[in-house]
């Protein structure tokens, strides 16, 4: 029943508008409608005081606001908090929050699974199952919004987003790139371009469409500052290699007028974090806009890679500052319920005893880009 209604929370601002005419309705209720699905968190139509009764009857048989459906809620000491969600009866993804004390960034999933094999990445383990839709990618952050507590009128918990889940965005471009539209819209969740990042291990032609498109940030997982390393952690290198990329990249802040991209480096201890790489990566972004994002590894079962050691990597990120290149480390977080980068997996506690929707769960075949 319910699959033949149109869920409201995938469209953009013209799709609304092209659903609210067709349905016997004004243009104008479109922005009614984003108003109480975005910025007061309803899903209610009976709630939606200001339409008119027919509509809002017309709506209760044809449309519906819905979000993915919470499995779990884990929260750690630190204050992340990690939503389980459901893809179907046998998938589920994951959408972690962390608090700031100036802002509420929100990490979301684009897919369930990932098919593009990074060495470091637990979540390549599990292979790629399916495209999240557009619904599903907003949905994610309408969610944490109503779960926080959110409250009309009032500042939203989630001030920001990044595109740093499950999956690898610019794969999922289709779905992504409406949701992003939503994410920014002023009537939508109204989040301005430099609060919602899409980060992306390389897929340069998607760059260069994306720099079409939408205008938000732009974080680029680079990790080496050779190829021949690069090869070997983010495969996609084989395909587009370094140079191909960092040209889409400066190509997208000029497209874009941006200030910079950001290029996020995971420190594996002894692979990729020795001062001649420090060195080299500043060679390769001094005198572009580029910033670093230095992310210490975040261990998962059956890896082989350690994280650098603290003062390796402080000793990296000097490096680069003193070369004229911006580095920051990023602090982990939630890492105690495996929130932290690369430690999502959407598991189901256990994948071979748990049940979703009475259907056993099935292991999930890894797939090699
Ligand atoms: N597929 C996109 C989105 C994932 S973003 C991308 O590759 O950019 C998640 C970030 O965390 C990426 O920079 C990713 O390379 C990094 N990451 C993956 N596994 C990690 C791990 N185990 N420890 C730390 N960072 C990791």
């Amino acid at each position: 029943m319910s699959n033949e209604r149109v869920n409201l929370l995938g469209l953009t601002r013209p799709e609304l508008e092209a659903f609210a005419v067709e349905a016997g309705g004004k243009a104008f209720r479109a922005r009614q409608l984003m108003s109480w699905i975005y910025k007061r968190g309803v899903a209610d139509f009976a709630a939606m005081s200001d339409l008119a009764k027919e509509f809002r009857a017309l709506l209760e048989q044809r449309a519906e606001v819905r979000a993915p459906q919470i499995v779990t809620a884990r929260d750690s000491a630190d204050g992340t908090r990690k939503w389980l969600l459901r893809a179907d009866a046998t998938q589920a993804f994951e959408t972690v929050y962390i608090p700031e004390p100036a802002r509420g960034t929100l990490c979301i999933s684009s897919q369930v699974g990932c098919a593009l094999d990074c060495a470091f990445c637990s979540t390549a383990q599990q292979g790629f199952n399916r495209n999240l839709s557009t619904a599903e990618i907003v949905g994610q952050v309408w969610l944490a919004n109503r779960e926080l507590g959110m409250e009309p009128g009032e500042r939203r918990p989630i001030t920001n987003v990044v595109l740093m889940g499950m999956g690898e965005p610019l794969a999922n471009f289709r779905n992504v790139v409406p949701a992003i539209r939503i994410l920014m819209d002023d009537l939508g969740f109204d989040i301005s371009r430099r609060r919602v990042t899409l980060s992306t291990s390389g897929l340069v032609p998607q760059i260069c469409k994306l720099a079409e498109e939408v205008n938000c940030a732009l974080a680029v997982s680079l990790h080496a500052p050779d190829d021949e390393l690069r090869d070997q952690l983010v495969p996609i290198n084989r395909k587009h290699p370094i140079a191909e990329l960092l040209a889409a990249c400066w190509h997208y802040v000029e497209r874009q007028n941006a200030r910079s991209v950001t290029f996020e480096y995971v420190m594996l201890d002894g692979v990729n974090d020795h001062p001649e790489h420090a060195r080299e990566l500043v060679q390769l972004l001094r005198g572009h806009p580029a910033k670093v994002n230095l992310i210490p590894f975040n261990p998962f079962p059956g890896t082989q890679y350690r994280r650098s050691g603290e003062a390796a990597i402080g000793r990296f990120r000097d490096i680069l500052n003193a070369g004229g290149v911006i580095a920051t480390v990023r602090r982990t977080r939630g890492d105690d319920i495996d929130a932290a980068c690369g430690q999502l997996v959407g598991r189901v506690a256990d994948r071979t005893t748990t049940r979703l929707g009475g259907r056993k769960i099935l292991p999930v075949r890894v797939v090699h880009a």
